[in-house]
């Protein structure tokens, strides 16, 4: 019903807050491009910065050369492996040969063949002798791949250690690195943040408040997306300190808050109907009626049937009364009367 009435009102607020956060997004985009710049003051930091670097780099060469050697040794074992395959099937085929052939000869017993058998038994020991060798070969590349591979484990072991003998050099730099690019964020935040507690301390009526609104607004996503997440945790304490300190700041503005709007209540109750209902704003009342709310004490206006109440049954606010002049029934905080157009203030 009074919807019309602030129409205007409303699109002036609305631009007002489109302004508001424009102002804000161009603000933000700018401090970030300002506070970008701060991680390039300082380099990334490795663990492997703080070791001790000569024997570092020996055990690392030393590393690299056992694995080229492992490599190396495990081609020449598969090779040997294959070599010994082949010679122990060599002698298995020829045993096999020969086994039957000294069943058929046994079998002739032919005493001319006597050479033959001396000259096949020195072939089967050959055989016998050179798969005996490629054995051997192969269990002393085997040795040696043994031993590299446990000097290897050791250098590598070494390194581990002499990597881990930074930590704590490394963990100290860390946090001082984190604590300074955090202070340099903080001097350049804490400025912001002090001047939008004045604005909405000290100027929020301003006609200018839409343009600090856009200020607070970007001083706030600077401390908590360019601030907040920099803070060195140092475990945790600093994160949980500053946490219990804000709530502690909030909480105190919230009973601050409470406390004075108790006492504006606890005036406001003091004052007569006139008094108060002179200290209400008109639109704001008839806002409130539109949705059955009393405008004085906000409680729900009440009636015996549908009629709407000429008072609050909480309060006593009154809330219709009858025109002056031509004597129909019309709302308070009508600033005429709707049927004859005569002021409120003359209809009193
Ligand atoms: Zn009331
Ligand atoms: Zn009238």
């Amino acid at each position: 019903m009074f919807k019309s009435l602030f129409v205007p009102e409303r699109l002036f607020r609305l631009a007002m807050w489109i302004v508001s956060l424009v102002f804000a997004s161009f603000l933000i985009g700018l401090g970030s491009t300002i506070i970008g710049d701060l991680p390039r003051i300082e380099q990334p930091l490795t663990l492997e910065q703080f070791a001790d670097e000569r024997p570092l780099e020996r055990a690392r060469a030393e590393i690299r050369r056992l694995r080229d050697l492992e490599r190396d040794l495990g081609d020449r074992r598969a090779q040997a492996a294959l070599h010994l395959t082949a010679v122990s099937n060599a002698y298995q085929s020829a045993r096999s040969a020969y086994s039957n052939w000294i069943a058929t000869r046994t079998a002739t017993t032919d005493p001319g063949q006597d050479a033959e058998v001396l000259q096949r038994t020195r072939e089967l020991d050959r055989l016998k002798a050179s798969e005996r060798e490629a054995q051997i070969a192969l269990e002393r590349i085997e040795k040696d791949l043994l031993d590299t591979r446990q000097m290897l484990a050791a250098s590598e072991r070494t390194e581990r250690q002499l990597v881990e003998d930074a930590r704590d050099a490394y963990e100290s730099a860390v946090f001082r690195q984190e604590f300074r690019v955090f202070a340099w964020r903080l001097a350049l935040t804490l400025p912001l943040l002090v001047v939008a507690w004045w604005f909405v301390m000290k100027k929020r009526r301003s006609e200018y408040w839409l343009l600090m609104r856009g200020f607070v607004i970007f001083a706030l996503f600077t401390f908590f997306v360019e601030l907040v997440p920099y803070l060195p945790s140092y475990g945790g304490y600093v994160r949980y300190a500053v946490g219990i300190a804000m709530t502690a700041v909030g909480g105190h503005y919230i009973i601050r808050a409470m406390r004075s709007y108790l006492a504006r209540r606890r005036q406001v109750e003091q004052q007569n109907e006139a008094e108060r209902r002179q200290a209400l704003a008109p639109e704001e009342a008839l806002k409130k009626m539109t949705v059955n709310v009393c405008p004085a004490c906000q409680r729900a206006l009440m009636t015996t049937g549908d009629v709407v109440p000429d008072y609050c049954v909480h309060c006593g606010l009154k809330l219709f009364d009858r025109c002056r002049s031509c004597d129909i029934r019309r709302n308070v905080f009508f600033p005429f009367c709707p049927k004859c157009g005569t002021a409120a203030a003359a209809a009193g």
